[in-house]
């Protein structure tokens, strides 16, 4: 069989700590796959870099010249983790038969990449790193993961738990994920939907290596917002449902207030009004949020901007030299 040409796609946002040792580390796996024939020679590390500040894209390109794995894609601004990661995937696409995704920051156990391939060869076309334990993780995090996950479940969107996006696909996985043409990309949601023959491969999550969290508060928040927002109307129909309830209290609330009145009995009334009309505001409030929240999903969509732009493309340049290289030496034998 023909060994596998592998691109691991690596999106990185203001990562100058840690490239150098993501690099090593990754180009040591490289070359151990290599040696047992798990990868083509010719297979690539590809570092997408989403707008970075600092010295990230530079030290790509240093990478890039210097490093036989080592390729880079540059976007012209930051477009969010998963803007960076789909860059990254439709660059590798063709050339690549099967795709690792894998943070920069060494969270994930690069050790692994080598298990996937190994049920790559085996056969199968999606393969999800699986968190076995997430106690390096932040107390906070870990518990608003988890949270996350069970709502999700609740409502209806398949995931795989503890898995975010490090994972293995082949060229046909891969294919029909990039024909998933949503703006609001939530992509590990869209992975279980792909179908095809899938594992998992456990692995233990370690500390970031240097730097800090690209994900702070702010984004992790408005990450899950989307997460559920793009793959359910759940909170549509939770917000209906409450709707029918409040419907049905204003009834009986109305019916008592008239037996009251007919019974001569009427108060001054100041406390229920006040509270029923900080209550009632309260949720249409909420309701105008959650429809807000999808209109403007659709107001996205309907747009059809373009998800990410690249700038720069040495992933593209590299592997055209060497298939000229190839092509050049194969004549001459
Ligand atoms: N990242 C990115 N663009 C962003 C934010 C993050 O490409 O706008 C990258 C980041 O460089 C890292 C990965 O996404 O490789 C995950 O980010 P991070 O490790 O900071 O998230 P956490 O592990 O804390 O959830
Ligand atoms: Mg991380």
């Amino acid at each position: 069989m023909k060994k596998p040409f592998l691109t691991i796609v690596v999106p990185c946002y203001n990562e100058e700590e840690v490239l150098d040792e993501t690099t090593k580390q990754l180009t040591q796996m490289m070359e151990s796959m290599l040696e047992r024939d798990l990868i083509s020679d010719d297979s690539k590390i590809l570092y997408v870099d989403d707008g970075s500040k600092d010295a990230t894209w530079s030290l790509i390109s240093e990478k890039t010249a210097d490093n036989r794995w080592v390729t880079g894609v540059k976007l012209s601004r930051n477009f969010g983790h998963q803007g960076a990661l789909l860059a990254g995937l439709n660059a590798a696409y063709e050339k690549s038969d099967c795709i690792v995704s894998i943070d920069a920051d060494l969270q994930d156990d690069v050790r692994v990449i080598a298990d996937f391939l190994e049920k790559f060869r085996e056969g199968y076309d999606v393969v999800y790193g699986v968190r076995g334990k997430r106690d390096t993780d932040t107390f906070f995090k870990r518990n608003t993961a988890l949270a996350f996950y069970r709502f999700m479940e609740r409502i209806g969107v398949k995931l795989v738990p503890n898995h975010a996006d490090y994972r293995l696909l082949s060229k046909r996985a891969l294919k029909e994920f990039l024909n998933y043409k949503e703006e609001n990309m939530f992509i590990r949601g869209i992975i279980p939907l792909l179908g095809f023959k899938s594992t998992k491969v456990y692995y233990d999550r370690n500390e970031r290596f240097a730097g800090e969290s690209k994900y702070p508060l702010k984004k992790m928040i408005s990450f899950a917002v989307d997460g559920i927002t793009s793959f359910s109307i759940a909170p549509i129909r939770m917000l209906l449902a409450l709707g029918f309830v409040m419907f049905a209290v204003g009834i009986g609330i109305g019916i008592y207030a008239l037996v009251q009145k007919i019974m001569g009995q009427v108060t001054a009334g100041w406390t229920s009004l006040m509270i029923s009309v900080w209550i009632v505001g309260g949720i249409q409030l909420l309701a105008i949020g959650v429809l807000g929240e999808y209109i403007g999903k659709i107001f996205k969509e309907v747009k059809g901007r373009p998800r990410y732009t690249i700038e720069e493309n040495l992933y593209a340049e590299k592997v055209a030299k060497e298939e000229v290289r190839e092509t050049k030496i194969s004549s001459i034998q």
